[in-house]
């Protein structure tokens, strides 16, 4: 199937960065919200990111501009009607994502496709309340998804063929690799990496590291790029909370027991980065560790 136009339903930090890729590989973008302030931000962020892109080399600036032309913001959920593929990346609230998909149906095209870039929620169970079953999947895009090279395809019992190799080819045009998972919660990167940043935040509750040492053993002693806590600021701490959450109901398995600690950090607001605040304080010139 031909896909042209791309509805993306949220403008938070994913749904940025998803309009920025599908705009550069040359599909028309519409970018939805509830909030026009995010519209608003999201679209500025876009142009800043892609300004950097150019001055790198990496994009000429004639395809900056073409980019930034082929992105439009609504906040009427049923403008993205017209879309060919709609990518939900809404707040990763399962409530919040069926009732986008439940506005929507009235609005789409019958052969439209419906994916979530939920992190954790069940594909199968978010496609059996829409009338499109096989036409929906979970398409998982990592963070920062400009940079980033991975995207998981996942199938819901009832996805057919023709829908996975559509979005086969759309990752292929947007230069990114897709990695096939199971629907199971959290699918396959976030169930090895959730549990880790987990045990990293119940290293720092049972006080057997501060965050600066949890952080530099594992950038140092195990060569990941960034520490776990860092990571997790980076990626949100609700939505880390969310995922623990969907491992722990959905595998029914102990082990998956969110730490107390990040439970505590959502309740206060401290959400990471894009709140200035998490495991690191981010008010200042220099990230200072908050434990
Ligand atoms: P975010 O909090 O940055 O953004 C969420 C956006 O959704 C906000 O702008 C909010 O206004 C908007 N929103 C809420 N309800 C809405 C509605 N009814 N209609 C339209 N917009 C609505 O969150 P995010 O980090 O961008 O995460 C979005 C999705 O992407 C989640 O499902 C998350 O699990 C998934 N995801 C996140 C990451 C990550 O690293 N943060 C990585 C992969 C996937």
């Amino acid at each position: 199937m031909d896909i042209r136009t791309v509805g993306v339903v949220g403008a938070g930090q994913m749904g940025n960065g998803i309009a920025h890729v599908f705009a550069l590989a040359g599909y028309d973008v519409l970018l939805n919200d509830i909030s026009a302030e995010a519209l608003e931000k999201s679209l500025a962020l876009i142009d800043r990111n892609m300004e950097r892109q150019a001055a790198r080399g990496k994009i000429t600036p004639e395809e900056h501009a073409a980019a930034i032309a082929r992105i439009r913001t609504t906040t009427a959920l049923p403008d993205l009607g017209a879309s060919d593929l709609i990518i939900e990346s809404a707040t990763e609230r399962e409530t919040i994502k069926q009732a986008i998909f439940e506005d929507l149906l009235p609005h789409l095209q019958p052969h439209t496709i419906l994916t979530s870039n939920t992190s954790s929620i069940s594909i199968t169970r978010l496609a059996s309340r829409t009338d499109r079953p096989e036409r929906f999947m979970g398409f998982h895009f990592m963070n920062p998804v400009p940079v980033m090279q991975l995207v998981e395809l996942i199938r819901g019992i009832a996805t057919n063929e023709a829908t996975y190799k559509t979005l086969l080819g759309v990752v292929e045009k947007l230069g990114k690799t897709a990695a096939s998972s199971e629907d199971f919660p959290a699918f396959i990167v976030n169930r090895i990496l959730m549990p880790m940043i987990n045990e990293a935040v119940y290293t720092l509750y049972e006080g057997v590291g501060n965050v600066r040492s949890i952080d530099q053993s594992m950038k140092l002693g195990a060569n990941h790029p960034m520490g776990p806590l860092e990571l997790a600021d980076f990626i949100g701490l609700d939505t880390c909370l969310a995922i623990m959450n969907v491992l722990h109901d959905g595998l029914a398995d102990t082990k998956y027991r969110p730490c107390p600690l990040l439970t505590k950090y959502v309740e206060a607001g401290w959400l990471g980065r894009k709140t200035r605040r998490g495991f690191y304080d981010y008010r200042g010139d220099e990230p200072v560790p908050t434990r």
